[in-house]
């Protein structure tokens, strides 16, 4: 096995293996220095001292939504040496699209994401943290340290990732690069007036109120009989006079006409053609994590392998709740430290 790792180059770097998914997992798995057991302990002589001066952990964060905000200031408070990378380069993740924000304990109920990401962004800022704007695009992992590429192609090493890079939209086989439909609501032009908000879920009403509230027509259609959401923001969605709320509503058509987009919506009466400024697809989400080579992990399990932890939405694999994502962040950096020798 070291022969394979020396003849593809493993210790000249991450390029050396790029290639095939399938490839680069089993160089990871077999990798020399690798523990085949729970890799407890592996990480101790990374803050060991030296020449009586203590070198301590570097661990890099991928993410800087409210799981990497967590995990960022914890680690930085526990002692490592914290690296931290958002590809906007901006706080607050996914956030920064909600309309109101109800469960956050000790935030006064229906706080705007806006505000919440102010918030974060003055937390770490008090640590002294501030993400760098840096897209992870690889990941490598030996039995001594994790290597992540960057875009740019140049790479870092460091003893340890969180990755917290949240989820992407699953793809609207509808959408075109010529028209205007958008996934996240801050990504909505602010010129457009009649919007169409596609889903029946947590974001598609958050968003419908929103765009509602900033004063805009929105278009509400969800092809069920029913909305996915629940509670009081299900409660919101039906009782917002004005909103054009419509279920049994499929989207079959789109096409450009000029400056907007002419929508097709089959309904219960037959199909019918409108226009509209833009579209917001709120179909779902998916983990971010197939992006570097991972497949989503169950529930619970925060740590990917000897030198990796996922938290927040990208364990999660769909929209959470950020709650969740920064206890995530708590766990991941209290076991990291776990693995930290002092002294
Ligand atoms: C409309 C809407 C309303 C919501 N309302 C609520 C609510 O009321 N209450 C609540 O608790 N939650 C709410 N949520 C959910 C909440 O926003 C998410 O659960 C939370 O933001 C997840 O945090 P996270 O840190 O896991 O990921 P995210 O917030 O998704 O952050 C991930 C970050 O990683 C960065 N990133 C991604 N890939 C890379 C990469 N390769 N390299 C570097 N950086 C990368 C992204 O730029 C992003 O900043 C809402 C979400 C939406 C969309």
């Amino acid at each position: 096995m070291r022969g394979v790792h020396r003849a593809l180059g493993f210790r000249a770097g991450l390029r050396a293996v790029r290639g095939p998914r399938w490839l680069c997992h089993f160089i990871r798995a077999n990798a020399p220095g690798v523990p085949r057991g729970d890799g407890l302990g592996l990480l101790r002589d990374a803050h060991s001292r030296t020449g009586g001066a203590i070198v301590p952990l570097s661990v890099l964060v991928v993410g800087a939504g409210p799981g990497g905000v967590a995990a960022a200031v914890q680690l930085h408070r526990l002692g490592a040496r914290v690296r931290w990378w958002d590809r906007t380069g901006v706080i607050g993740g996914l956030l920064r699209n909600a309309r109101s924000v109800e469960n956050w304990p000790g935030m006064p109920v229906g706080v705007s994401g806006a505000e919440c990401c102010v918030r974060l962004r003055d937390h770490a800022a008090a640590f002294g943290l501030f993400p760098e704007k840096v897209e992870a695009t690889e990941f490598c992992e030996s039995g001594t340290a994790v290597e992540v590429a960057r875009a740019g192609g140049v790479t870092e090493q460091v003893d340890a990732v969180v990755w917290a890079m949240g989820t992407r939209p699953q793809p609207w086989a509808m959408a075109r690069p010529e028209l205007p439909v958008f996934y996240e609501f801050r990504d909505l032009p602010t010129a457009a007036r009649r919007v169409l908000i596609v889903g029946g879920g947590e974001a598609a009403c958050d968003g419908a109120l929103h765009w509602m509230q900033s004063g805009g027509q929105a278009v509400l259609a969800v092809r069920s009989a029913c909305l996915r959401a629940r509670g009081g923001l299900a409660g919101q969605t039906l009782g917002r006079a004005g909103l054009d709320l419509r279920f049994d509503t499929e989207v079959i058509g789109l096409a450009s006409d000029g400056t907007g987009v002419c929508a097709t919506l089959r309904t219960a009466a037959g199909a019918i053609t409108e226009p509209f400024d833009a579209v917001l697809f709120c179909g779902g989400r998916t983990s971010r994590l197939p992006e570097l080579g991972f497949t989503t992990p169950p529930h619970g399990n925060l740590r990917l392998s000897p030198r990796t932890w996922v938290i927040g939405d990208a364990r999660l694999g769909s929209l959470g709740q950020a709650c969740i994502a920064m206890g995530d962040g708590l766990l991941a950096a209290s076991e990291i430290s776990e693995l930290i020798r002092w002294g």
